[in-house]
């Protein structure tokens, strides 16, 4: 049975995200993410895949949440983002999950295209921070957002790991459906870097783990490498030589990507260490590099209940 949607005025006519579909969500519509009012989760687990500086010794506190409003036909974790894998959850059996993951002894609580669940989100962080649990909060999202959104959350959250996907229009529009995302993504950087900084402290040795500060990822897409130079350079215009940076190459192609003929192969070694190298003779000081390419540890089966199998389980 599906559990009692919370009545939050933002789902009342959702426009939450760029999609701005001003769909009724407590009325049990869906917009473009998938999501009703209702919470849909497909995990809650100490990660240990995230940069040293978020898993530390003892993981991430990982929510997986259901849907997703960038959708991107490439999707590795497509099971949640887009097929309805996933249990519905009450406010409250939310807020006890987490409750429970902290009391695993996470180093943090990291929430994962998060946005279009953000009233369900902050309450639930809120209660928490009331009972005096203090471990960093982080928004881990696509960087398709609304800018103006931004301030409210860095009120909640301590950290922000926003991806930086398309810098080239045209991609993000084959990919998800908009040509805006470039834009957008780089506007709700600026507010997030504006509010909280650069990530810190920075010890890639995952020591100590950051407390607050902004990491902006990026996954390097087969036969893109374009669009990824153009995403440093942007990304090196804006923020400059500090901004901390995650290249990531551990895209696997899915069903999709070879039913379109498109994005249908691992991202090239040579390519991926051309793009690293770029980022390198920009300057960028602070740069997180993947070593090896997809496999299955990037591609999570969330219908098991350890999605990521046994290799999950740290140290
Ligand atoms: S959060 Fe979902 S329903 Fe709301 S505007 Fe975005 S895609 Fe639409
Ligand atoms: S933003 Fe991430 S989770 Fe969402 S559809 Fe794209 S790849 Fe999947």
């Amino acid at each position: 049975m599906t559990p009692e949607a919370s009545n939050y005025p933002e789902y009342e006519c959702c426009r939450l995200c760029p999609r701005q579909c001003g769909v009724n969500r407590n009325a049990g519509k869906r917009g473009h993410c998938g999501a009703s009012a209702t919470l849909r989760i497909a995990a809650f687990l100490p990660h240990f895949g995230e940069e040293p500086s978020l898993v530390g010794t003892r993981g991430s506190g990982t929510v997986f949440f259901g849907g997703c409003s960038c959708g991107c036909f490439f999707c590795q974790n497509h099971q949640i983002s887009q097929e309805d894998v996933g249990k519905f959850y009450t406010q409250e059996e939310f807020t006890d999950a987490l409750r429970a993951l902290v009391n695993q002894g996470v180093q943090n609580l990291n929430f994962v295209t998060p946005g279009h669940y953000w009233p369900n989100i902050r309450q639930a962080c809120l209660q928490l921070r009331s009972e005096g649990i203090t471990l960093p909060f982080l928004w881990n999202s696509s960087g398709y957002e609304d800018a103006s959104l931004i301030p409210a959350v860095a009120r909640v959250m301590d950290v922000f790991l926003p991806d930086f996907k398309f810098s080239d229009p045209e991609l993000a529009e084959r990919c998800m459906g908009d040509a805006r995302y470039p834009e957008l993504a780089l506007n709700a950087i600026a507010e997030m870097v504006d509010r909280h900084g650069f990530l810190r402290p920075w010890d890639t040795s995952g020591e100590i783990t950051a407390s607050t500060g902004t990491l902006v990822r990026h996954l390097v897409l087969p036969g893109q490498f374009q669009n990824s130079i153009r995403a440093l350079d942007l990304l090196y215009e804006h923020f400059g030589p500090l901004l901390p940076i995650s290249l990531m190459s551990q895209f696997m192609p899915m069903p999709a990507c070879r039913e379109r003929h498109f994005l249908d192969s691992k991202t090239e070694e040579s390519l991926y260490q051309q793009v690293c190298q770029h980022a390198i003779e920009l300057g960028f000081q602070r740069i997180y590099a993947q070593e090896g390419l997809g496999d299955d540890r990037f591609a999570p089966d969330f219908t098991k209940p350890e999605p990521f199998g046994t290799a999950n389980r740290g140290k």
